[in-house]
């Protein structure tokens, strides 16, 4: 079943008032890939009454007046991703275009989404129930954090966008707990990985230096961004505080993790899989085209590559689904009546971390003085690709399906730290499930860069993609590695470039195509560099290239492209 977005649909279901209203950036497609359609459904099984409002429309009262008002919160979110990283590409020129908007043009998706719908509610619905902010965009700006295209340090997006609320990270439980408080009457204000805006604030929370403070002071900035990012684990994490002006922005400890049985009933909810025909109308949605035949299988990722807020979002604990909810969902793609025999993606943020994680870790807590994969595979994560070989093979052996692809990376360390198991894990990948080509994403090559990314040395590349070739060779398949590379990365200089298109040139045997200029989103370690112009951990001073036409060069240094210098110009 769709969540309803007309009041016509609200009739049919003889739903005089909707309990919450669910309000998008993206078009609503109704898919277990989609976090604000995995909210609805988690409500609507729980008995409430959700609807949905997606891309409405910012500059009337039309869109976000169709249904009423709820009669317990709003829920707010930009979509899948942040907003301003959908509207801009990192040397900020607009992008024209929008997977998330039918018919694919970026005419929907207003600039700080959470901002603009939390006041839409606000000026046609005075005094109205509480407005609770939630996905990527909110998430990963819950507190003062960089925004690199207004080049300055904001406030928390709770006290900009006037909200109630903000619930961090992957919400189920939280938003469902928020609406069982808020039926029973009760003060939701305690709830895990909830934010809020108080006067006071509860006793043993952490405080974050102030917003004035880190606005002004780099190093201050970075003192929180280490505090922040340690406690972000459900089993260690403190609550933290940080003042704003007079008044505090309160984060409780992150939500307990749900367990596999609930995991697996989240997944197994019954998603359309599809764009609600109201919005399909205005055309189709590009990202459905690979999420609809493709199956998520964990959350949570241990890599911490410095650029990336997964670790912030989802948080460094692998949860995954158990084979049988997996199979089954298998099983009812491969019974939908368009379905062509393609999965077209099995696998979570990275591919290999399926069916194992530390004890301690899951005992304790993920450690906050040292990491799991970085500067080595720590001794006590257990890996093991066995149990993704077996879920891999029989995804295969289902009739109808002719072929599982892996769409997410893969941590090509990881693999080769398996030596019971690893080998047989790529040996399946090769012979079964790659379109002629496997993607991996080393980003650099220069030992300096690398350390500053928190990824594996060129070293472990090499060995990697030798194993790949013989492996290929073995099963005479001819497939190839596409390489992920990053340009203009903070303490990243032209040189560093020139001596990663010899690399890639003389070691890989390829001149790249996949590079992209790096962008600094909020919620990474990366981007307290790129505005300090400092390592956090070191304290050195870093080289931070951040001049659009010389970070545009960067990358051209790699694929070639871009205009010859003006000298070798025809006239
Ligand atoms: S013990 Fe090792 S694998 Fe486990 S959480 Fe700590 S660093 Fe990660």
């Amino acid at each position: 079943m769709f969540l309803p977005t007309t009041r016509a649909e609200l009739d049919h279901l003889g739903w005089k008032k909707p309990d919450i209203i669910l309000i998008t950036g993206d078009s609503y497609i109704d898919s277990p890939y989609i976090g604000v359609a995995i909210i609805g459904k988690v409500l609507i099984d729980a008995g409430y009454k959700v609807a949905i409002i997606a891309q409405p429309d910012y500059q009337s009262s039309e869109d976000i007046t169709r249904l009423g008002e709820p009669a317990l919160f709003w829920g707010v979110t930009a979509g899948s991703i942040d907003s301003m990283v959908a509207n801009y590409t990192a040397t900020g020129r607009p992008r024209r275009t929008d997977d998330y908007t039918p018919g694919g043009q970026n005419t929907k998706r207003p600039n700080r989404s959470t901002l603009v719908y939390a006041n839409l509610i606000r000026r046609y619905f005075k005094n109205t129930v509480p407005i609770v902010l939630g996905g990527v965009e909110a998430s990963l700006r819950r507190v003062a954090h960089y925004d690199f295209w207004s080049d300055k340090i904001r406030r928390s997006v709770l006290f900009d966008a006037k909200a109630d609320y903000l619930l961090y990270g992957m919400a189920e439980g939280a938003i469902l707990e928020l609406a069982q408080t808020l039926t029973a009457g009760e003060d939701p204000t305690g709830i895990r990985g909830l934010c809020l805006i108080a006067r006071e604030v509860p006793s043993g929370y952490l405080e974050l230096p102030a917003y004035e403070t880190v606005a002004e002071d780099n190093d201050a900035f970075i003192d929180m961004f280490h505090i922040f990012y340690k406690n972000n684990d459900p089993l260690s994490a403190k609550g933290l505080i940080q003042r704003h002006g007079d008044r505090y922005l309160v984060q409780n400890p992150p939500y307990l993790y749900p367990t596999q049985e609930a995991l697996d009933a989240i997944y197994e909810l019954d998603y359309e899989r599809a764009q609600h025909p109201y919005y399909e109308e205005a055309g189709p949605v590009k990202a459905l085209e690979t999420i609809r035949f493709s199956i998520p299988t964990h959350r949570g990722c241990y890599g911490e590559c410095n650029f990336c807020a997964i670790a912030v979002h989802e948080g460094r604990t692998i949860r995954w689904r158990s084979q049988k909810s997996i199979l089954r969902e298998a099983h009812e793609i491969a019974r939908l009546p368009d379905f062509q025999g393609y999965i077209y993606d099995l696998s979570g943020p990275t591919a290999n971390m399926y069916g194992f994680e530390c004890p301690v870790k899951l005992s304790k807590g993920a450690c906050m003085d040292k990491s799991c994969l970085y500067p080595e595979k720590c001794p006590t994560l257990p890996v093991d690709h066995s149990k993704q070989t077996e879920l891999l093979k029989k995804i295969r052996q289902i009739k109808g399906v002719k072929k599982v692809f892996i769409g997410s990376g893969l941590r090509y360390d990881l693999l080769l730290s398996d030596e019971n198991h690893g080998q047989e894990y790529l040996q399946a990948l090769v012979k079964h499930h790659l379109s002629g080509q496997l993607k991996i994403a080393p980003e650099h090559t220069q030992p300096d860069v690398l350390r500053r990314m928190r990824k594996p040395n060129d070293q472990t590349l090499l060995k990697f993609k030798d194993h790949f070739e013989a492996l290929s060779d073995e099963v005479r398949q001819k497939q190839f590695l596409t390489y992920y590379l990053i340009a203009a990365y903070p303490g990243c200089t032209l040189g560093d470039m020139e001596a990663l298109k010899r690399f890639a040139s003389h070691e890989l045997g390829i001149l790249p195509e996949q590079v992209q200029v790096f962008t600094p989103t909020p919620g990474t370690y990366a981007s307290v560099m790129y505005h300090t112009e400092k390592d956090p951990f070191t304290g050195e001073k870093l080289f931070v290239e951040k001049n659009p036409a010389a970070k545009k060069r960067q990358k051209e240094t790699i694929t070639g492209r871009g205009k010859p210098p003006r000298k070798h110009r025809r006239r």
